[in-house]
């Protein structure tokens, strides 16, 4: 046993094995990027459950987001093996839930409670703003939901809320109904996770002494992004704030952060959290990592250089032995899509050269819209990427609605899904008679499902309304008995799809999206039976947990990762290129990064530029951005980018004017575009050219091409942009319903407006009725019916 810890102390420096082996006090890890937190955290929780001082069901580890929660699991698997399924390493919401679910009597909630996430939450907001009769224009759910996420965060609840001396009475209004509602279907929106933990813990002496004495050791990733309620959460779980004599010893608790990576104070987070650690927990123990063991010196410097403008900073002294590597090299592009080239082009020239493979990696932007530019030159040059956090696949109309049946089934006062799929698909409950049912429901103080089972009592429902809405009833019924009678979760969700007819009416329709919707469907079909698979004692609610909790970072698929790929297709074994926004990278690590688009009003953000607080957050992603890079890092900016819809000329951004210029290889420092208005040709004399269309492709001055669209193509639009691709040749327009049938051969590569590059893999049926099986990678295999799949063959 000695022997194997020690074994774990193996590969660190001495300061990461002081925080690996200190105990009796709550320890805090403060160190820049790079420097070994995360690995020290998993080496600890290993290291303590080697020396048996620490029982691995005794283990709460939280991360920021489920895969890093994955990622942490594995590695401690690796370091201790089996023992490491009983430790809850999870995130802050997925524990939230662990522990509301065993206690939900106390709480008042269904063991089954729903969990509503954003859009839920606003759609909900929307009905209690109109039952208030307040103006939905004046007072957009959108607003008023950020600005009660904003109380949950600091513990506020309504009544809290209403007592303090400055509440907007309309805002109390809205926030106490919504709790209402809320209560009355047993759900709970994501801060209420937090928010209604915490106030468990505190009513209930008797609760929060059953998990202090269960979690005895406590840790927490990326600490610097904790808002105020986790902050009391940890404190509540670890008995910090128990004072008794004979409350239970207290757990050791460690967390570990980075002042410089807060990037979600625009959720609540507060880097007082980990400033006042000490002042916190007075007899804690503070422990500087300095060494990086992840980038090149020259990246370390850029980035130090960049933070140290930062007011109120603690400097920190960061540096690496890795030797000073690669220059970055900068790119001033004349616009967002020639910056896509560049990037598309150097990832191709990397392959070659320097054997990068495409999963080595990732395209950094600052907002969401920046990566169709990208998108498009992938697509075109054939290099396979992946978007993570993008539209999210649980965000889609169909999905929506089969999981809100799902929902319906498992929790039958939940109101909001339950009216979100009374009338859909159509079956003539009108909007009176759903009025007249909700208004049945308000009178009786019960919830509208409730209302349905007295439908026949409810005053003003015409007989039709009455015979639609049972058989509604009727079918709500079958399914629930269905799910109760121990059917899992894809064969509720089948007979849901069939009984409503859902799946018939869009099989029916001759919109092709109607028939990526049936994808879709399939696809969400097929995760709930790998579910079935993974998880045999899973149930309905334990499903539907799982599809609330996937975070935006989630969506990277360990085979996304090159290290990761093991099975598959010809390209797996190469990975492919990760997009995503700067938010998301955090934590994360690519032996290539490209950050594009510094420019001042994209990165920094516009909205951050007259404020000195956001604008050092801004400062702080820009951090995290460049300390992703492990050997190569690119930066680059477009002289123009289309922005709310119109195309704008933006400056440099002004952190770039902080990289020190020794450290930069700049390709092309000026954009051409002076050159281009005086010349005239291509883009007739200016920007508002754009809104022509035509266009060509040419090459600049540099000798690199620019694809001189006349607009801003849309995906749609990426074959008719004119002029000849650089590398690909690109088949016909876009397909649509009447467009005709591409006809492909086993072997064949194509694009897929959704699934991106795909290989054929087998062919069936023919005319009308061929079918392609159609190998995407990451996307699994799909039999695609050539009639409607927006495939083009490359
Ligand atoms: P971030 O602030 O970005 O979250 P971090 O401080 O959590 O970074 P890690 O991700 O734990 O840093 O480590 C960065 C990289 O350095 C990882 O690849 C890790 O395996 C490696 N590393 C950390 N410590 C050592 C060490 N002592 N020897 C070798 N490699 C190390
Ligand atoms: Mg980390």
């Amino acid at each position: 046993r000695a022997a194997r810890a020690d074994a774990l102390l193996e590969g660190l420096n001495p300061p990461q094995r002081e925080a690996v082996l200190h105990h009796g006090s709550p320890l805090l890890i403060v160190a820049g990027a790079g420097s070994g937190k995360t690995r020290v955290l998993t080496h600890r929780i290993a290291h303590q459950l080697a020396t048996g001082r620490v029982r691995p069901s005794e283990v709460l580890a939280i991360t920021f987001t489920n895969k890093a929660a994955a990622e942490m699991r594995e590695r401690v698997a690796d370091l201790v093996g089996s023992a490491a399924r009983a430790m809850w390493v999870s995130t802050f919401h997925s524990a939230c839930v662990r522990i509301l679910r065993r206690e939900h009597a106390a709480v008042g909630l269904r063991s089954s409670f729903s969990i509503y996430d954003a859009a839920d939450s606003q759609r909900l907001i929307t009905l209690v703003t109109r039952e208030l009769d307040l103006d939905t224009k004046k007072f957009p759910a959108k607003g008023l939901a950020s600005r009660i996420s904003a109380l949950k965060d600091e513990l506020v609840d309504p009544e809290a809320y209403a007592r303090s001396g400055d509440a907007d009475d309309v805002l109390a209004s809205v926030y106490a109904r919504y709790q209402d509602r809320l209560r009355q279907a047993s759900a709970v929106d994501f801060d209420d996770l937090i928010m209604r933990t915490v106030q468990l813990l505190q009513a209930h002496p008797g609760v929060a002494e059953h998990y202090r004495r269960r979690f005895r050791s406590i840790l927490v990733d990326e600490y610097q992004d904790t808002n105020h309620a986790q902050y009391v959460l940890v404190r509540e779980l670890t008995g910090h704030g128990d004072v008794r004599e004979d409350a239970v010893p207290r757990a050791e608790l460690t967390v570990v952060g980075d002042a410089d990576q807060s990037i979600y104070a625009f959720r609540g987070a507060t880097i007082r959290n980990i400033l006042e650690f000490e002042a916190d927990y007075p007899d804690a123990r503070t422990i500087l990592l300095e060494q990086n063991y992840r980038s090149t010196q020259t990246i370390l410097s850029a980035a130090n250089a960049v933070i140290s403008h930062n007011p109120g900073r603690k400097p920190k002294r960061l540096w690496t032995d890795a030797g000073a590597g690669a220059k970055i090299v900068g790119y001033v592009a004349d616009n967002e899509h020639e910056e896509a080239r560049f990037v598309a082009q150097e990832i191709d020239r990397l392959g070659d050269d320097d054997g990068v493979r495409p999963g080595d990696v990732a395209v950094f932007y600052r907002t969401n819209a920046q990566s169709r530019a990208l998108e498009e030159v992938l697509i075109r040059v054939g290099l396979p990427y992946k978007v993570v956090g993008g539209t999210r696949f649980y965000e889609r109309r169909e999905i929506k609605d089969a999981v809100a049946y799902l929902r319906a089934i498992a929790n039958p006062d939940d109101d909001v899904n339950l009216r979100r799929v009374l009338n859909v698909p159509k079956r003539g409950i009108g909007d009176r008679s759903e009025a007249m049912l909700a208004a049945f429901a308000e009178r009786e103080r019960i919830s509208v499902g409730a209302a349905l089972e007295r439908v026949e009592e409810a005053p003003g429902i015409g007989s039709r309304g009455v015979t639609q809405l049972q058989g509604f009833r009727e079918l709500m019924t079958g399914l629930r008995e269905l799910a109760a009678g121990g059917a899992g979760p894809a064969e509720v969700l089948g007979a849901v799809l069939d009984r409503t007819g859902y799946l018939a009416e869009l099989r029916a329709s001759d919109d092709p999206q109607d028939a990526s919707r049936v994808e879709n469907l399939a696809e969400l079909h097929a995760v709930a039976t790998e579910f079935e698979q993974a998880e045999p004692d899973g149930d309905l609610a334990d499903f539907l947990e799982r599809v609330s909790l996937v975070a935006d970072a989630d969506q990277i698929p360990a085979e996304d990762v090159a290290d990761g790929a093991a099975e598959g297709g010809p390209r797996e074994d190469q990975g492919v290129v990760t997009l995503m926004t700067l938010h998301t990278a955090k934590g994360l690590e690519f032996p290539v990064v490209f950050v594009t688009g510094w420019e001042d009003g994209t990165f920094p953000h516009m909205r951050s530029l007259a404020d000195p607080d956001q604008l050092a957050e801004e400062r702080r992603l820009a951090y995290v951005g460049l300390t992703r890079a492990r050997r190569r890092l690119y930066i680059s900016r477009a002289a123009v980018r289309t922005a709310w819809g119109a195309p704008n000329e933006f400056p440099a951004s002004r952190f770039l004017a902080d990289v020190p210029d020794e450290l930069v290889d700049w390709r092309r420092r000026e954009s051409s575009m002076a050159a281009l208005r005086a010349g005239g040709s291509g883009w007739g004399g200016g920007a508002s050219a754009w809104g022509r269309g035509g266009g060509g492709y040419r090459r600049d001055d540099d000798g690199g091409s620019v694809i001189g669209s006349g607009r801003p193509p849309r995906r749609a639009d990426a074959d008719r942009s004119g002029g000849t691709p650089p590398r690909t040749a690109r088949g016909s327009s876009s397909p649509k319903a009447s467009a005709p049938i591409p006809t492909l051969a086993v072997g064949d590569r194509v694009t897929h407006d959704s699934y991106g590059m795909g290989r054929v893999v087998a062919l069936e049926g023919s005319g009308p009725n061929a079918v392609a099986k159609v190998e995407f990678g990451t996307h699994g295999t799909k039999r695609l019916l050539l009639r409607y799949s927006p495939v083009t063959k490359l």
